[in-house]
């Protein structure tokens, strides 16, 4: 990752917030109409609190999470931050990005979301887009192959994890009000989590 932690949080938030009116549309279909907006003040929070300076991706990851701690409500605000934080945590004292030490830090993010917010795969949240997206991940590095081509293949497996939330009835969060009704509509959260799974790949490309 050439430009470090700071680009890759700044490649997320420029990402996020190019795509706020549209997470905000989805949100407005099965839930409050406020993800977008949610994210976007949350990521402009994380970018005030990071700079190019940061190289210790660990501590950068612990500054981004508690900024979206702070600044987010509603209930993507505690899970993302709580996701970062965790990464944070294994990530500490790393300036290096390594095919194993992401792939720690990913899970670590899962754990954390799952700790947080009781959801399983299948309910419908940002869950069915970021295990899938693991799994893939872990298995192009488990067969030796580059962290890039893991992360294509994390973006797809998130991207039909998108496209599966739209199959499938909400059992948790506001969406889960809705019941049926929650049907034929892609989670906003699941959506947003692509999102940050593609700038990812982007900036460990370039
Ligand atoms: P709120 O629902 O409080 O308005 P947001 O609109 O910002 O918060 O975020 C909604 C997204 O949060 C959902 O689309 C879903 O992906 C995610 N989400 C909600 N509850 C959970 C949960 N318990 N576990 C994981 N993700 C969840
Ligand atoms: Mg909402």
């Amino acid at each position: 990752m050439s430009g470090g932690i700071y680009k890759c949080l700044s490649e997320i938030a420029g990402r996020i917030t190019d795509n706020k009116d549209f997470l905000t549309e989805l949100d407005r279909a099965i839930g409050d109409s406020d993800h977008g907006i949610n994210m976007a003040r949350g990521f402009s929070a994380v970018m005030e609190k990071v700079t190019p300076e940061d190289t210790d991706i660990g501590a950068a990851l612990k500054k981004a999470g508690m900024a979206l701690l702070s600044k987010v409500g509603g209930a993507s605000g505690p899970l993302y931050g709580t996701a970062y934080m965790e990464a944070g945590k294994v990530l500490a004292g790393q300036t290096e990005l390594t095919p194993e030490n992401l792939k720690a830090a990913f899970e670590a993010a899962i754990a954390g979301i799952q700790k947080r917010g009781k959801a399983q795969r299948g309910e419908k949240t940002m869950l069915d887009a970021i295990i899938p997206a693991v799994e893939a991940y872990s298995q192009v590095i488990a067969a030796g192959v580059d962290m890039n081509t893991a992360m294509e293949a994390a973006c797809s497996a998130a991207r039909e994890g998108v496209e599966y939330t739209k199959t499938i009835i909400a059992t948790k969060g506001r969406a889960s009000y809705l019941g049926e009704r929650s049907l034929g509509h892609q989670d906003p959260g699941a959506t947003s989590a692509l999102m940050t799974l593609e700038a990812i790949r982007d900036s460990l490309k370039e």
